[in-house]
């Protein structure tokens, strides 16, 4: 569906074991494995004797104990999380009762824009943790410090409202959370998500240096800042086939569905809708694309008068 990104879709982890996989990183694969978790949950574990957990993952308990079984005999000092969906935090509960670490996240789950009147939110509660609640919120830029690591956060909006990546100072390396993913494109799901917040999140990774990214889900990205550029190119170019499509004449979200997604396994046709509608937002704002009322899954959409130059 997306032949245009170098996705990497190998993956070489048995779930709930632990595997080295950068200088400083073990990881603990959930074994929750679905079209939208690709094998399942990466939680990881940074530093050694000393360390912190980021995104613990699902409410399941086998994978609670492989974690805890993969730190035992050493502090769990800090847990982070990169956001609320209901395949990453849940598990925090548990493993902070079972460490006393403190949990630090951007904050708890919220959509990315008022909910409108009528809207279907029963996916939205279904995929949200909505129990959630960090310790400590973090800032855009704020550092967090423990024993031999250091992480700096970095909010990246889009997929959720309170997403956050992570950068590991010492191995030159982003937590890049569902933001950034080897195996697939991120799901852009309004309300909780938003197209115009992921890609000014996507811009501002490729602003920044680090080579290898550790995803959410799937094998980590070497050549990270290339792989984010594929990423922005893709979503620029749905958005050319969207206008291209509109300007054939107006249409709905299935028809446009049916027109940009060729090959799409049925079971994401619901999120491939979703993701179009979240580029109908974007389009809408910036004026170049016109709907009745709010843009809605419902709506139909065709392309704006252009303005009249000024006199
Ligand atoms: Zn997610």
């Amino acid at each position: 569906m997306s032949d245009d990104i170098p996705f990497n879709k190998t993956f070489d982890f048995e779930p709930d074991t632990v595997k080295a996989v950068a200088p400083g990183v073990r990881a603990v694969v959930a074994n929750n494995p679905s079209p939208f978790t690709f094998k399942g949950t990466m939680s990881y574990i940074i530093g050694r004797g000393k360390v912190a957990i980021l995104d613990p993952g699902p409410d399941d308990d086998a994978h609670v104990a492989a974690l805890l079984d993969a730190v035992r005999n050493e502090t769990v000092s800090h847990i982070f999380v990169t956001h609320t969906h209901r395949d990453h935090s849940p598990a925090v509960p548990k493993i902070k009762a079972a460490t006393g670490a403190k949990v630090y996240a951007e904050g708890p789950h919220r959509p990315a824009r008022p909910i409108h009147v009528g809207e279907n939110t029963a996916r939205l509660d279904a995929s949200a943790d909505m129990d959630f609640k960090p310790d400590v919120a973090l800032k855009d830029g704020e550092v967090v410090s423990g024993d031999g690591w250091t992480l700096e956060a970095i909010t990246t909006p889009g997929h959720t409202a309170n997403h956050m990546a992570f950068a590991f100072k010492e191995a030159d390396l982003i937590f890049a959370g569902d933001h950034v993913m080897a195996w697939s494109t991120t799901i852009v799901a309004p309300p909780d998500g938003a197209m115009s917040d992921y890609m000014a999140s996507l811009r501002k990774l490729a602003r920044r240096p680090e080579p290898l990214y550790l995803s959410g889900h799937g094998a980590p990205i070497p050549e990270a800042r290339r792989y984010v550029q594929f990423l922005i190119r893709h979503r620029q170019g749905r958005e050319a086939s969207i206008l291209h499509r509109l300007g054939k004449g107006a249409a709905d979200i299935p028809t446009l569905v049916k027109a940009i997604y060729i090959g799409l396994d049925p079971r994401l046709t619901g999120a491939a809708a979703l993701s179009v509608l979240a580029h109908l937002e974007d389009l809408v704002a910036r004026g170049v694309v016109a709907t009745e009322g709010p843009p809605s899954i419902a709506g139909h959409y065709r392309l704006a008068e252009l303005p009249l130059p000024a006199a």
